[in-house]
């Protein structure tokens, strides 16, 4: 669709924090969405852009069935049921079963639209739930969108320390600051004896943070509860605290 004027001067966005992964399935859209809600709870007006095109699950882990709406100036967010604005190529496809199966170009030129041509409004922090990988995909999202800064999602069944250094790369050359890594799914606590089984082993993932100088900001571990949330779309009012401690990073990001 093309549009009349310029919606993205309709937009005012202060703070892009953008998600990224080595590969799919690792819980960067779980950690978008528990960011997303921790800093809307906080007041602040919240979005995520959904760039994962070809996997995109946020709609369904907020539970949201209605499609976006657009008018001459451009595409509006869907709201989320506790006010986040979220565009997802789901909210877009008649059907979001069916898959997207765009080639690299077109899915780097549609996450571009829905920086551009989606009116956003006022927003304070907006969350990009990157497409997983280090590759030409994420790099192109990353040279079409200003991010202020990544936070790189690890699971410790993965080879961390080459998909950290390749992040760091892409970063260096993107000139985009790293927060810092999240690892998920790093230990199951036993539910009767509250024993920290390491369901992979030991990650190693403090020592290749110290490698390339970088903080771990949170260790999540694999709690049934989230899963359950995103399946039945509520993760906003699940009460979580696994990552409070960069939200409060968040807030202090400057101006
Ligand atoms: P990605 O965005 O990296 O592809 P998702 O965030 O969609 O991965 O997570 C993949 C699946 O694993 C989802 O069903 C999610 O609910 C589940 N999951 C991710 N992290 C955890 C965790 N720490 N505990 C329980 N389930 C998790």
């Amino acid at each position: 669709m093309d549009f009349l004027e310029k919606s993205h001067e309709l937009s005012n966005i202060k703070k892009v924090i953008g998600i990224v992964s080595g590969k799919g399935g690792v819980g960067k859209s779980l950690v978008t969405s528990i960011l997303a809600s921790a800093m809307n709870k906080k007041g602040y007006n919240t979005a995520i852009l959904d760039a994962d095109i070809t996997g995109p699950s946020i709609p369904k882990a907020f539970g949201i069935e209605d499609k976006a709406r657009a008018n001459k100036l451009g595409w509006f967010p869907v709201k989320s049921k506790t006010g986040i604005n979220i565009m997802s190529i789901n909210l877009l496809v008649e059907n979001d079963t069916d898959p997207v199966v765009w080639r690299g170009p077109i899915i780097a030129s549609a996450v571009k639209q829905f920086w551009t041509d989606v009116i956003w409004g006022d927003i304070d922090y907006m969350f990009v739930d990157m497409p997983p990988g280090t590759g030409d995909v994420p790099l192109t999202v990353f040279q079409s969108i200003p991010v202020d800064g990544i936070i790189i999602v690890t699971s410790p069944q993965e080879l961390v320390s080459m998909i950290v250094s390749k992040a760091v790369k892409m970063a260096e050359m993107m000139n985009i600051p790293i927060i810092g890594l999240v690892e998920n799914m790093s230990y199951l606590k036993c539910p009767d004896c509250e024993k920290k089984i390491k369901v992979f082993g030991d990650s190693h993932i403090d020592e290749i943070a110290k490698e390339h100088n970088i903080n771990v900001l949170a260790k999540m571990p694999i709690d049934p509860k989230l899963a359950s949330s995103c399946d039945s779309g509520s993760i906003e009012t699940l009460e979580v605290n696994y990552l409070n401690s960069i939200s409060q990073i968040l807030d202090e990001m400057e101006e």
